[in-house]
Parts: structure tokens; C-alpha cells; sequence
């Protein structure tokens, strides 16, 4: 447990605030790549790389790009849908 930071102002409001851990209440150091949460460094976890791909369905263009040292949260996972067009 930390002691409040002196000139810490209670009842700033959220803008004021730095962000705190989802999992914990330290200071997030980060956000989870994926799900967005805030992670202070001891509940971040290393993602190597983290391969996004975007579909324009208009275009038929698939796009790719790799994220190195994404950070990531234990909580969510990353799953890869297939999704085909005549079957199920
Ligand atoms: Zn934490
Ligand atoms: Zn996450």
C-alpha cells in the first residue's frame, strides 16, 4: 500500500487524475494494446508481436501491421476468427 502522494488533490474529478492499473491501484504505466485498460509495469505483460489485420470489405484490400512490445493485460486474449463466407 502507498501513502497518498502529498498535493495529491482528492476530488479532482477524472481529468486530473493520472490513470490507474486495472488490476491493481498503482499508477498505470501503460494501456493493454488490446482491451485498452490500464496496466501499471507489474501487471503488464510483453506481447514479442502482435500482428493486426484491418479487411476493407469495399476495397477487398487487406492491410497488416505488426506491433512490437505491445503491452498486454492477463485478462483479455487474442483470438484470431475466421469468419467464411458460405459455410458455418
Ligand atoms: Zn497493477
Ligand atoms: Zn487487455
Amino acid at each position: 500500500m502507498q501513502p497518498p502522494r502529498a498535493g495529491w488533490p482528492p476530488g479532482a474529478g477524472f481529468g486530473g487524475r493520472a490513470m490507474r492499473c486495472w488490476f491493481c491501484d498503482n499508477e498505470a504505466r501503460g494501456v493493454c494494446a488490446a482491451c485498452g485498460r490500464g496496466l501499471c509495469y507489474d501487471h503488464a505483460h510483453f506481447h514479442d508481436a502482435m500482428t493486426l489485420a484491418k479487411s476493407d470489405t469495399s476495397t477487398g484490400y487487406t492491410s497488416y501491421y505488426n506491433v512490437l512490445n505491445a503491452l498486454k493485460c492477463r485478462d483479455c486474449r487474442l483470438e484470431w476468427t475466421y469468419h467464411t463466407p458460405d459455410r458455418k
